[in-house]
C-alpha cells in the first residue's frame, strides 16, 4: 500500500493555489467539528523531551478510526543561526490495519492550524464586532495569525510590535503584499491601543511579560500562543487573575501554558465545552477572555485529515513506498532478496 506524501514544495503550492484565507476558514471549521466530537478522541498530554535549547514533542491522538501524531520542536534561539523556532511533520494512520496512510510536512501546516484554532476560539470568545487586533511578536506565525483573524473573525486592522526591527520590517512587507491594514508602532506600550483582540506570539524560553497588565482593557480577548512550554510564558499573572481563561486540554496546559504559574486549582474552561454550548463562553462585553493556547494533538489530527481530503489524488501529493508489504505477509525476509541476491549478503560484503 502506498502512503500519501506531502512535502514542503507541495504544501506551499497547494496553499498558494487554494488561497491561505480559504484554507484557514475551512481548517477552522474542520477543527471546530472535531471539538464538537471531543469525547470521541483518545487524549493525552504530549510527550516532551526538554533540553537547554528547547523541546521536542510527540503529539498523538485517535478517533478510533484514524490515528495521527505530530513531531514538533520549539527552539527559540534557532532563528539566530538561521533555523526555524518551530518545525514539524506528521503522520495519519488507519486504526484498523495500523498502516500509515499519509506523511506530511507540518511546519507550515502547524502555522495554519494554530492560526485557525486561535481564530476559531476567538469567534467564540471575543466581543462581537471585534475589528482591531494587536500582534506582539512578528515571527513565523504572525502572518498566519493575522490572515486567520481577518478571514474567520472579520478583523480589518492590525497593530504590531516585535523587539526585532527586522521582524517588524518583514511583517510590514508581507502585510502590504496581503493588503492588510497594519500599523507599526514605535513604542510597545502603544501596540494595544484600541485593541479588541491581542495576540501574543513571541518566543523566549523564560517567564516573560510581553503584555503588561495595565495595557489590558476591559472586554479584550487575549490569544496567547507563545507560552507553550514549562518556564516559557508571556502574560502578567495579574491579567490571568482578572480574566476568564480557556484552554485546550487542561492536563497539558497546566504544565505548559500561562496557567503553569498559577495554583493547581486555578479555574479554567476547556474550549470544547464552549464549542459544544455546555459553557456560555464570554458573558459580557467587559469580561477579559484569554485563550491560553499551547497546541493540542486533536488540532493536528484535524489538519492532517483536512489536508488528506484536499490533496489525495492530486498533484499536491505523491506516494512513497514506506510500508514493507511482501506478497506473503509472513515472508518479510523474501523482500531482502533482490535479483536472486540477498541484501543481507550484499551488506555483509560492504557493497
Ligand atoms: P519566531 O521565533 O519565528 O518568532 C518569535 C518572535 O517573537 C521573534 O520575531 C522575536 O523577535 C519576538 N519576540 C521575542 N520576545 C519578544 C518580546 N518580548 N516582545 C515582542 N517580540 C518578541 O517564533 P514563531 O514560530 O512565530 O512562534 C512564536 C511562538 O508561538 C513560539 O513561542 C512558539 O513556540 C509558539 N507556538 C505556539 C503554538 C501553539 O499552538 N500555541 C504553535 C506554534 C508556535
Amino acid at each position: 500500500m502506498s502512503v500519501l506524501f506531502v512535502d514542503v514544495e507541495a504544501m506551499s503550492r497547494w496553499i498558494s493555489d487554494r488561497g491561505a484565507e480559504r484554507i484557514l476558514v475551512e481548517l477552522a471549521k474542520a477543527i471546530e467539528s472535531d471539538f464538537v466530537r471531543w469525547q470521541a478522541f483518545d487524549k493525552t498530554p504530549r510527550l516532551a523531551a526538554h533540553s537547554p535549547d528547547g523541546v521536542i514533542e510527540l503529539m498523538p491522538t485517535s478517533d478510533g478510526n484514524q490515528y495521527g501524531f505530530k513531531y514538533v520542536n520549539g527552539h527559540p534561539k534557532n532563528p539566530e543561526r538561521g533555523y526555524q523556532t518551530v518545525t514539524a511533520f506528521g503522520v495519519l494512520a488507519d486504526v484498523h490495519s495500523g498502516y500509515p496512510t499519509m506523511l506530511a510536512e507540518m511546519t507550515i501546516l502547524t502555522a495554519l492550524r494554530t492560526a485557525a484554532t486561535s481564530a476559531m476560539a476567538a469567534r467564540h470568545l471575543a466581543r462581537r464586532g471585534s475589528r482591531v487586533m494587536s500582534l506582539i511578536g512578528c515571527g513565523a506565525q504572525a502572518e498566519f495569525q493575522a490572515l486567520a483573524f481577518k478571514a474567520v473573525l472579520g478583523i480589518d486592522s492590525f497593530r504590531f510590535w516585535d523587539t526585532d526591527p527586522d521582524a517588524m520590517d518583514k511583517f510590514e512587507r508581507n502585510s502590504q503584499r496581503l493588503g492588510l491594514k497594519a500599523t507599526r508602532v514605535a513604542d510597545p506600550l502603544d501596540v494595544t491601543d484600541g485593541a479588541d483582540v491581542i495576540t501574543t506570539c513571541t518566543a523566549d524560553k523564560t517567564n516573560a511579560i510581553v503584555l503588561r497588565d495595565d495595557s489590558v482593557a476591559h472586554g479584550v480577548h487575549i490569544n496567547a500562543i507563545g507560552g507553550d512550554c514549562p518556564g516559557k510564558t508571556e502574560l502578567d499573572p495579574h491579567t490571568l487573575q482578572r480574566a476568564s481563561v480557556f484552554v485546550e486540554y487542561t492536563p497539558q496546559t497546566r504544565v505548559e501554558g500561562e496557567i503553569q504559574n498559577q495554583p493547581e486549582d486555578f479555574p479554567v474552561t476547556e474550549l470544547w465545552s464552549v464549542v459544544q454550548g455546555v459553557h456560555p463562553g464570554r458573558r459580557d462585553d467587559r469580561e477579559i477572555t484569554v485563550f491560553d493556547s499551547v497546541g493540542f494533538a486533536i488540532e493536528d489530527f484535524s489538519a492532517l485529515r483536512y489536508l488528506a481530503s484536499q490533496v489525495a489524488g492530486s498533484s499536491y501529493a505523491t506516494t512513497i513506498d514506506l510500508v514493507a508489504e511482501p506478497s506473503d505477509p509472513k515472508d518479510l525476509f523474501g523482500l531482502t532478496v533482490l535479483r536472486g541476491r540477498s541484501l543481507v549478503t550484499l551488506g555483509a560484503r560492504g557493497v
